[in-house]
């Protein structure tokens, strides 16, 4: 008999997210608990069980309640094998049996997956993909990262890499370096930090800008840059019309390679909304082939914050085609 429940994590390098999320994919209670990468990877795991302990405490329930714990990591995984292989923002990870540990330590069948690919199944099943078979889900926050969905079926890729689209070389000749050791990557485009870089350029050339203004005495942020655009400013605008530019360019190339139904765009710079979608919009429809573009949709990512653990709760839910575990339970 299938449990009513699944826990799903997300695991970030800051904090460790943890839901109770049910079979129609509603988060009954979320709880965040810090990740302390600095103490070492045994520690974050044991992190993430006494978290999982306490939320099942907090809500009155059993294991028996449970149908497992699933978990997106930010890096690289072997899904089939439940080994994280490496994390590039939280130091020491390296070839962890995470989901073993943890099914040992819970007497829950665990399953792990890329923190993106996560996010991808959660909008597939219950967010801004739902309905649709051929799904590309992009995030664009401090990196960028991507979930295919072709079929129906998650694409993992021969060594479960697939979907790294934040490493597509968009600008080798004269581009900025990436920090996967290649020149040029889309990520040194558009992303969050490149957004910051972009007006703190400007603002060194001299000139006075909203987003200078906005920020005080505090760092700039992509929020402040859009905000400074929401008042008006042209060069925040600008610097807006040039990232999704290259996520537009990124996307048309994905487009006319896999001809997805949608393109779901989320993540924390994602939020700024059609300040960034409408460039990114309008450069798909500009310079993607028609043939890909005909019933093409971009959208807005529907589950926030919360589209990495419903989707890492869908890794051990037992009737979804997606699930990978390589659990003995
Ligand atoms: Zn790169």
């Amino acid at each position: 008999m299938s449990a009513k429940f699944s826990i799903g994590v997300d695991l970030g390098g800051t904090d460790i997210k943890i839901a109770v999320v049910d079979c129609q994919g509603s988060v009954l209670y979320s709880d965040c608990t810090p990740t302390e990468a600095h103490r070492g990877y045994g520690h974050t795991i044991n992190n993430i069980i006494k978290g999982i302990n306490s939320i099942l405490q907090k809500n009155n329930l059993d294991i028996s309640q449970i149908n497992g714990v699933g978990i997106g990591c930010p890096g690289q995984v072997d899904p089939e094998n439940g080994l994280v292989k490496f994390l590039p923002n939280i130091p020491g990870w390296i070839n962890i049996e995470l989901a073993e540990i943890i099914e040992k330590e819970l007497e829950l069948k665990a399953g792990i997956d890329n923190d993106v690919r996560c996010a991808t199944l959660g909008e597939h099943r219950y967010g801004a993909g739902k309905g649709y078979n051929n799904i590309i889900c992009i995030t664009v926050g401090t990196g960028i990262g991507s979930g295919i969905i072709m079929n129906g079926r998650l694409v993992r890729g021969a060594n479960s890499s697939a979907g790294e689209i934040g490493h597509m070389i968009l600008k080798e000749t004269g581009g900025n370096f990436c920090g996967c050791g290649g020149v040029g990557c889309f990520e040194t485009l558009a992303s969050g930090p490149s957004i910051v870089e972009m007006a703190e350029k400007y603002i060194m050339g001299g000139k006075s800008a909203k987003f200078r203004e906005l920020a005080g005495e505090g760092p700039i942020t992509p929020e402040i840059v859009a905000r400074a655009a929401g008042f008006g400013d042209e060069v925040a605008k600008t610097i807006f019309k040039t990232a999704g530019y290259w996520i537009g360019i990124a996307l048309t190339n994905v487009v006319n390679l896999l001809n997805p139904e949608v393109v779901i765009i989320g993540g924390g710079v994602a939020k700024c909304g059609d300040l960034l979608l409408d460039p990114v919009r309008k450069t798909v429809q500009e310079k993607a082939l028609k043939t890909a573009t005909e019933n093409l949709q971009i959208l807005p990512a529907q589950l926030g914050n919360d589209a990495g653990v419903i989707g890492a709760s869908l890794l051990v839910c037992n009737n979804n085609k997606n699930a990978c575990t390589a659990s003995k339970f």
